[in-house]
């Protein structure tokens, strides 16, 4: 049966091959090169002890240490982790990061937890994980469902088990705590910058640019809100519990506002929906992704574009805010439909990027201001995008087909440096 792991390394031999990507490169991808699972003993606040089950992969360090977030979700997987890890190989050599890719999970329903037990399971992985990462190796940082108090949380356990100060082994951390400025809407701002580049490549008119939003949490907020900013018009809004349509478009900020202010706390997570909020129509997620809209934003979690609704898409161009939205079947029938898709590992590196400015201030003991964190994420974001554009100006099949082209002849050179078969087989 196909997993998303499988699909993952489906997809890479397929847009290896395109490429031209030498085959024992491809090869060296297709496992990772360590992952580690481990059984979390969490102390209840009724006593007892519940046994959490965790992974941490550790996917390929040919460019640098591994680098990615960790996920506190019920339906975390090895098989999800794996893949996971493998986008952000591709993701850092894409945006031209020198790191790894790696990632981690944990099997949990976070919002059922009580804050000190959230906290006793933080501090549990990071004791289970304590010798797997490091400011050298692999540093985690936030993704689906855990945040800047949970990176404290893991900072400050790992420090306790080293000894020293060591906030470079985890990124994503609260600003007080050796977090990085701008951090917070990194993944959100560094998506607006690629899709504006996207519509002047396309010459898009902002204004009647008309757009759909699934998952309005972290990286779904900040993008709507800059687009909301630079024109586009934001018509659908979703989160776990439901949709919203209005056909003049929302101001963002009143919508985050009020889902702010309606919000009922349980464990550190915001319990507010959209739903309950503004004037507006209510959609099924199901009727948002399907639209009549330009672009449609997947900002929540994997497979929410499958081949069972890609043949009833009617957006124009699909920007992939969430990690892998989109099912490899399904991105056939997009591109046979002449749908852009512009990739995750382009769309949402600006996360990782500012947890890797986050590492290098860090380690260099020296804050930058958010200008010049705003400035960076910029820069980088868009001289990706400029290098994507080119490969897909070579013609290949999709922009992921470009970004996977310009992350693997990366990772390719990487892997030559280190010899290849025709290295040490050549006379010269
Ligand atoms: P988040 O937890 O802040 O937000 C997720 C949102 O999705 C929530 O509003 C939730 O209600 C909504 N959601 C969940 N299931 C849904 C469904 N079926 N339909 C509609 N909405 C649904 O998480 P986030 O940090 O914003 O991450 C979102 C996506 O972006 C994930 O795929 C994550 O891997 C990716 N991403 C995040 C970052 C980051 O720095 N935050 C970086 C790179 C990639």
């Amino acid at each position: 049966m196909s997993d998303v792991f499988q699909d993952a390394v489906a997809r890479l031999r397929n847009l290896g091959e395109e490429a031209g990507i030498r085959p024992e490169v491809v090869e060296a991808l297709v496992q990772p090169k360590a992952t580690l699972a481990a059984s979390l003993p969490v102390r209840m606040d009724d006593g007892g002890t519940r046994y959490f089950p965790a992974f941490r992969c550790r996917y390929n360090d040919v460019l640098g240490p591994t680098k990615g977030g960790i996920r506190f979700h019920p339906g975390v997987s090895a098989a999800e982790v794996k893949a996971l890890a493998l986008w952000m190989t591709i993701k850092n050599a894409c945006v031209d990061l020198p790191y790894g890719g790696g990632k981690g999970g944990v099997i949990v329903d976070p919002k059922k937890l009580s804050r000190m037990e959230l906290e006793r399971l933080s501090r549990a992985y990071m004791r289970a994980m304590a010798d797997f990462v490091g400011p050298d190796t692999d540093i985690p940082a936030p993704d689906v469902y855990t945040n800047a108090r949970i990176m404290g949380w893991m900072a400050d356990e790992y420090e306790a088990i080293v000894r020293h100060k060591a906030p470079a082994v985890i990124t994503g951390k609260p600003v007080g705590l050796g977090g990085s400025k701008g951090r917070g809407e990194a993944t959100g701002r560094g998506a607006f910058h690629i899709v504006e580049k996207y519509a002047d490549h396309r010459g898009l008119d902002r204004a009647s640019t008309t757009v759909a939003l699934q998952g309005f949490g972290n990286a779904g907020y900040h993008i709507a809100r800059l687009m909301q900013q630079a024109g586009y018009r934001i018509v659908a809004v979703s989160d776990s519990k439901g949709g919203i349509y209005k056909k003049d478009g929302f101001d963002v900020d009143s919508l985050y506002k009020v889902k702010q202010e309606s919000r009922v706390l349980k464990g550190v997570y915001c319990e507010g929906s959209v739903c309950e909020l503004v004037e507006h129509d209510t959609i099924t997620n199901a009727e948002l992704l399907e639209l009549d809209v330009d672009l449609l934003v997947p900002a929540a979690l994997e497979d929410a574009i499958t081949e069972e609704n890609a043949g009833d898409i009617k957006a124009k161009a699909i920007v992939e805010v969430a990690n892998g939205p989109t099912t490899l079947a399904a991105e056939g029938i997009l591109a046979e439909r002449d749908i852009d898709v512009l990739p995750d590992v382009l769309v949402n590196a600006g996360g990782v990027t500012v947890s890797y400015f986050e590492w290098v201030q860090n380690r260099q003991g020296y804050p930058w201001t958010l200008e010049t964190v705003r400035a960076r994420l910029k820069s980088q974001m868009e001289d990706a995008f400029d290098a994507v554009a080119t490969a897909r100006a070579e013609d290949t099949s999709t922009w992921r087909a470009a970004a996977y082209a310009v992350a693997l002849r990366r990772i390719e050179t990487g892997i030559e440096m280190s010899g290849t078969r025709d290295y040490f087989n050549s006379e010269d």
